[in-house]
């Protein structure tokens, strides 16, 4: 059977299980182990608290310092409000296109991956090939981090990684990170006729907004020069702020989502402490005046580190040698490559598919995308072999 014939099959199987971040992903992860096991790899299952979603990470070749590790995201964004044509657990084939949830948004990778792995075996590799698939990447890298963690802890590990998020098989060295909060205000319901005697939290939250719409303003002016991302400076969303019940009640709570993508953490670092300030000595003093149990307090949904472009990057150097490619670019969405290289790791992200499908009704992967991802696979193993 040909690689593409394979990656069809396993990615028809990978679609499947509707492995939506919310829900439970051993099934696949359970799918994955067996088809590698099988091929000889060494593959170990890292729990998450739960018990219910793990992370997966595999190796062949020799059990030495180093070598290439593949990495992917198990889960996939809902479907729910989404007007797909087909069922999106169903994979079908149109146009030399394979549709389905997570065609492109990361199973057509995982599973191109997983066709070549009988070759990888079949070959002497010298330098191992390493297989990390995640959980919860979509709702904050959350099975990422604590894979790096896990990872930390091992005597030999990966020194390359090749994150197969969808590029269209273009070379990725630079990502802005992705940090994502809910903040909370607490107040004191009253009747409207008497707003001195409540604490307005939709007021409060109002003048937090205000205050974070200034920072994303001097944001703009602190872009470092040679910043090659697009705006090039940090950016600040205000993504939902709810609050209120009726015209006559001032309203005890208010909620507010949003994040910011910064370009450099010392960024992060000063809109955190921006924030941190105006309630500590404002909103909360003014708010507590009236009454004493009012509260503002952050929820930390996500903090998804940048991945740093540098000068010698040896997986970009790899990259290049396997695909021909002979520029990489930066891009504005957050991967799991900025905590892989936290760890000391050489990182570059590159995979089949449009970025432009991700997350979309009818997402898709071309056959063309994943012929081109596995001629690169094929010349990874004969690298890692030679
Ligand atoms: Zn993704």
């Amino acid at each position: 059977m040909t690689h593409l014939n394979r990656t069809r099959d396993i990615l028809r199987d990978l679609i499947a299980f509707p492995t939506v971040s919310a829900d439970p992903n051993l099934d696949m992860m359970g799918y994955i182990a067996d088809l590698l096991d099988a091929h000889g790899a060494r593959v170990d299952l890292i729990h998450d608290a739960t018990g219910r979603k793990c992370n997966l990470f595999a190796s062949l070749g020799p059990e030495i310092d180093g070598g290439v590790m593949l990495s992917g995201h198990s889960d996939v964004v809902p479907v729910t409000d989404q007007d797909w044509s087909r069922d999106p657990w169903q994979m079908w084939e149109e146009d030399a296109r394979l549709y389905g949830r997570g065609a492109c948004d990361m199973k057509g990778f995982i599973a191109a991956t997983l066709a070549l792995a009988p070759s990888f075996t079949s070959r002497n590799l010298r330098r191992p090939i390493h297989f990390a698939f995640t959980h919860d990447e979509e709702v904050g890298c959350l099975g990422a981090q604590s894979l790096v963690d896990a990872l930390r802890d091992r005597d030999a590990r990966p020194s390359v990684a090749i994150v197969g998020e969808p590029t269209m098989m273009g070379v990725i060295e630079g990502h802005k990170g992705c940090c994502e909060y809910t903040t909370r205000f607490t107040g004191l319901e009253g009747h409207g006729s008497a707003p001195d005697l409540g604490v307005n939290a939709v007021l409060y939250a109002v003048r937090y907004v205000n205050r974070l719409m200034q920072l994303a303003e001097e944001m703009k002016s602190r872009a470092p020069a040679a910043s090659r991302f697009n705006p090039p400076w940090t950016t600040v969303n205000v993504g939902r702020l709810a609050g209120g019940v009726a015209h006559n009640v001032i309203p005890g709570k208010a909620e507010l989502d949003w994040e910011m993508r910064p370009v450099q953490d010392a960024d992060a670092r000063h809109i955190k402490g921006a924030l941190e300030d105006l309630v500590a000595t404002e909103l909360l003093p003014e708010m507590r005046r009236i009454w004493p149990e009012a509260d503002i307090t952050t929820e930390t949904i996500g903090e998804v580190v940048g991945l740093h472009p540098v000068k010698d990057n040896a997986a970009r150097h790899l990259i290049a040698e396997l695909t021909g490619a002979n520029s990489a670019d930066v891009v504005p969405f957050g991967t799991e490559a900025g905590l892989f290289q936290s760890l000391g790791m050489s990182v570059v992200v590159c995979g089949p598919g449009s970025i432009a499908q991700a997350h979309k009704p009818d997402e898709f992967v071309a056959l063309d995308q994943l012929s081109q991802c596995l001629t690169m696979l094929e010349r990874l193993g004969q690298s890692c072999a030679a």
